[in-house]
């Protein structure tokens, strides 16, 4: 059976959109599932669309997130942009001389031409068409130029392009995993450029000589290039190879279910990283959007994704891309990931937030304070929102009042339910006086839980009515971990002055 080859193809123009991403992970997944070859080709014959940086910075992010290639673009340990895989160059820009022969060819083969026709003449040409309400489509006017013609246009530098020379009759059909059969009349397909006037060739020919020549069996693609696959397949008959199979991926959809919004900061990958998505949710958020694993379930690990991942589950209707959803996952893989590694994650963020700033290894000065802590204290601060973060960004915000050396709240907050503010009042100084007894020690989480159930106890009071107060007193918050937890990473100096504080409020 022919190896499984598959390959990502992207144009470096700037980010790498979301789209893009779930593009590449089903090429990656198809490819692992199958012990076949995963490839990334940089498509950059469009050099008016080329971003300078974002070649680094995609393979930067394949990196991150797993994504790994046996052949193609890499960046060694210096960050240069390298090449590795005997199919290369995989650089479109530098595999001109190739596609030159093989327009050359298709020339020779009559199933293209010269097109001298300039600027001026198409565009009148198209405003015609659009006033007679016809789709726009290149009348051919140079298909029927004979050698001698050409031949002089091109002694006199006459400046022209190559257009595809698509048959005027028949059919052009093929069978996508998707989609499933596609049929399209030749006489609705357009003699496209195939080669423009700089010499360069057109996304179309670079891409179906590429494919064919990196032997890819499989190209799988957003749906938007659905209706250039017919042209495609022109191209391999015209040259006498085999076409590849083809699967189109469904549209990203707003919730709204019109399409999926091209602002970057709404799509782009790197964003999503910045502001927290964790590398793995974001894979596995955008593995359903458009693969239906047919079954509830909708965690899944690498090796699960890699293990169940197939064609056939792909959905041909557009997904919506829902970032209730990703924050939902975003969630769960956070919860379960290991506190050192999720407190590694955020220090950027608390450092952003300016609430703490590195020292030196490990050793972190407090903002406002001269007060250093180190990484066993900040994975406390971490764990305190581990169940409740969404994003990591998130840390900065969430984590503020551990930090802070005066809490702004109303008074009103430190009354539970239809407690009085004297009786709030009272049970905190009662809360006060208790744990003014205990020793600095004894500021653990469960000491604290076991002490201050006891004194609602042998008081006879609702644990709420101590516990709210305590925990608005050490947090300024209305919602947050529950105060024994809080009370040990704050410890006893901190809860008593926060407490003693709530008091005044109350007097
Ligand atoms: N360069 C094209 C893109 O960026 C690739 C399309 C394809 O995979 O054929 O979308």
């Amino acid at each position: 059976m022919k190896k499984i080859r598959t390959r990502f193809a992207p144009s470096p123009t700037g980010y790498l959109h979301v789209g893009s991403l779930r593009t590449a992970l089903y090429a990656y997944l198809f490819a692992k599932h199958n012990d076949g070859d995963f490839i990334l080709r940089i498509e950059d014959t469009d050099r008016s669309r080329y971003v300078e940086g974002s070649i680094e910075n995609l393979v930067k992010i394949l990196d991150s997130m797993g994504l790994e290639y046996s052949e193609g673009v890499f960046a060694d340990k210096d960050d240069n942009i390298v090449q590795k895989g005997d199919f290369g160059p995989y650089m479109q820009s530098e595999r001109l001389n190739i596609y030159k022969k093989y327009i050359d060819e298709l020339i020779e083969n009559d199933h293209a031409y010269y097109c001298f026709c300039s600027q001026d003449r198409l565009d009148e040409m198209r405003k015609e068409q659009q006033s007679q309400k016809v789709a726009p489509m290149y009348d051919r006017k140079c298909r029927g130029l004979d050698k001698k013609e050409i031949q002089k246009l091109l002694n006199e530098k006459t400046s022209f392009v190559v257009r595809q020379k698509v048959p005027k009759d028949g059919f052009t059909e093929f069978n996508d995993l998707v989609y499933g059969k596609i049929k399209i009349a030749n006489k609705i397909i357009d003699d496209q450029v195939i080669m423009k006037s700089d010499g360069f060739p057109t996304y179309h020919l670079a891409n179906v000589v590429d494919d064919h020549l990196m032997e890819i069996s499989h190209i799988i693609r957003g749906e938007e290039w659905l209706p250039s696959t017919p042209k495609h397949i022109l191209l391999y008959k015209a040259f006498g190879w085999e076409a590849p199979e083809f699967a189109h991926l469904p549209l990203l959809l707003n919730p709204d279910k019109s399409k999926l919004s091209k602002r970057q900061g709404d799509v782009a990958v790197e964003d999503f990283l910045y502001q927290g998505y964790l590398s793995e949710a974001l894979l596995n958020f955008v593995l359903l959007l458009g693969w239906n694993p047919k079954t509830e379930e909708e965690i899944f690990s690498f090796k699960e994704m890699i293990k169940r991942f197939d064609l056939s589950g792909v959905n041909k209707a557009g997904s919506i891309f829902n970032t209730e959803k990703l924050d939902w996952i975003n969630g769960m893989y956070i919860r379960e990931m290991d506190l050192s590694k999720l407190t590694k994650l955020c220090i950027p963020y608390l450092t952003e937030t300016r609430l703490i700033e590195e020292i030196q290894n490990s050793k972190f000065k407090i903002q406002n304070s001269n007060k250093v802590v180190d990484f066993e204290y900040l994975k406390k601060v971490v764990a305190l929102e581990q169940e409740r973060m969404k994003k990591l960004s998130e840390i900065g915000g969430s984590v503020k009042f551990i930090f802070s050396d005066k809490l702004e709240y109303e008074k009103d907050l430190l009354v539970w339910k239809k407690m009085t503010v004297e009786k709030a009042k009272n049970n905190l100084e009662l809360t006060y006086q208790k744990l003014e007894d205990l020793d600095e020690k004894d500021f653990q989480a469960e000491k604290l839980q076991e002490v201050l159930n006891d004194l609602a106890i042998k008081n006879d009071i609702k644990r709420g009515e101590i516990l709210w107060p305590l925990r608005v007193a050490l947090t300024g918050l209305k919602g947050s971990p529950s105060p024994f937890e809080i009370g040990e990473v704050l410890g006893k100096e901190k809860v008593l002055e926060r407490v003693k504080f709530g008091i005044k409020k109350m007097i």
